[in-house]
């Protein structure tokens, strides 16, 4: 029962990637909490978007900190005169390597308490993908390794997919609604994964920071309710919008060719969806082992949203697309919804 978790402490808390596409749930949910909450910011022109996203988080609490990880100086004076209790790291698949001086600088100040570095995704000791996917989870696994050696206290969010039509082309998941022309079908669609809302997957983290049951393990994401092969996702929003939409098949050797063309980052998720969907990479290992934690059964009475209810906050956004042109077109109007940002993916 959630009786034996221990209560919230009122330890700061350091978010570094705040500006992101995972890092902005985690603000959220921080200052949600009323956590005292520290951003660490790049210093330059944030875009307009950007700067919006930052005004709202200091309206609400926030305090920003401007800086770089990849200072060991300036990262051990940040993280002793701000006092920092858990650094959380949110940074993007092109900077994973600069959480090699924040690791250095958070061993030599000794006082955080917890450091999450930026996994929120798979298992990366256990998923293999192809290249290029495969070198992000080699930056990923060296992280580990060096934390380990460090003897920081850690914990690994392994919370696989965020709650969003999984497109193999596209450059950043979410953001952008499920198809309404054609489903592409990735292999014999029979494959599951586990689709989490953004919200909750920051909320769970945000339990899982003060969790003793949570320090030095990996901590995996497997709600039951939100297990689904990309047929069943497809059924959903069939569901969802009324109407039947015809599916084409993807096979392995197709989503193998758009890896190996190597186009980044549209390859790397390409990469990605191989080993969802035809390895199962999610799904094919147990976690019953000494590091591994189940994030539900941590917290038995707390409810994951269901992918039903995700879904349907798409449904606003196909209004937007014209439903009767060709695919080529609806590609370009699902593009158009994405926001141009630095791309990375799980
Ligand atoms: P984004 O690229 O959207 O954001 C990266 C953030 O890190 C930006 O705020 C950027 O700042 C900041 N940053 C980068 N380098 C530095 C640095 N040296 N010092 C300080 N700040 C820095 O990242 P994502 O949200 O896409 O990815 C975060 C993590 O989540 C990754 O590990 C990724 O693999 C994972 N992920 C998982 C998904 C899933 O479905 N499970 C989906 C998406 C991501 P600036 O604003 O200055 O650029």
């Amino acid at each position: 029962s959630t009786a034996a978790t221990p209560p919230a402490t009122a330890g700061r808390i350091l978010i570094i990637g705040a500006t992101g596409f995972m890092g902005q749930f985690m603000t959220k949910a921080s200052l949600g909490l009323g956590r005292s909450t520290y951003l660490l910011l790049r210093p330059g022109s944030l875009t307009p978007s950007k700067a919006a996203i930052v005004k709202s988080f200091q309206d609400r609490g926030a305090k920003v900190i401007h800086g770089v990880i990849n200072d060991k100086e300036l990262m051990v004076k940040i993280l002793k005169d701000y006092e920092i209790d858990v650094v959380i790291s949110l940074v993007g698949g092109g900077n994973l390597m600069d959480q090699r001086t924040l690791v250095d600088a958070i061993k030599s100040v000794k006082t955080v308490k917890r450091f999450l570095p930026s996994e929120f995704g798979h298992d990366t000791d256990r998923a293999n993908p192809v290249e290029p996917g495969l070198t992000m989870y080699k930056e990923k696994r060296l992280i580990r390794r060096l934390i380990e050696e460090s003897g920081i206290p850690y914990t690994y969010i392994c919370c696989n997919s965020i709650a969003s039509w999984p497109y193999h082309d596209n450059c950043h998941p979410s953001k952008v609604p499920p198809p309404v022309d054609q489903f592409l079908i990735y292999g014999d669609g029979s494959v599951k994964a586990y689709f989490v809302d953004g919200n909750d997957i920051e909320k769970f983290t945000m339990k899982a920071i003060d969790d003793i049951r949570t320090r030095n393990k990996n901590v995996h994401f497997r709600p039951p309710s939100n297990c689904y092969s990309i047929n069943e996702l497809a059924s959903l929003w069939e569901k969802i919008i009324g109407r039947k939409i015809p599916r084409a098949i993807v096979s392995a050797e197709d989503l193998l060719a758009a890896a190996a063309e190597n186009c980044i980052p549209r390859s790397i998720v390409a990469a990605f969806t191989h080993d969802i969907f035809i390895n199962g990479c999610q799904i094919n290992f147990s976690i019953e082992g000494p590091n591994d934690i189940e994030i539900g059964t941590l917290y038995p009475d707390e409810k994951f949203r269901c992918l039903e209810e995700c879904f349907k906050d798409f449904v606003p956004m196909t209004h937007d697309m014209n439903v009767h042109v060709g695919t080529t077109e609806i590609k370009n109007n699902r593009k158009s919804l994405v926001e141009v940002a630095p791309i990375t993916a799980m």
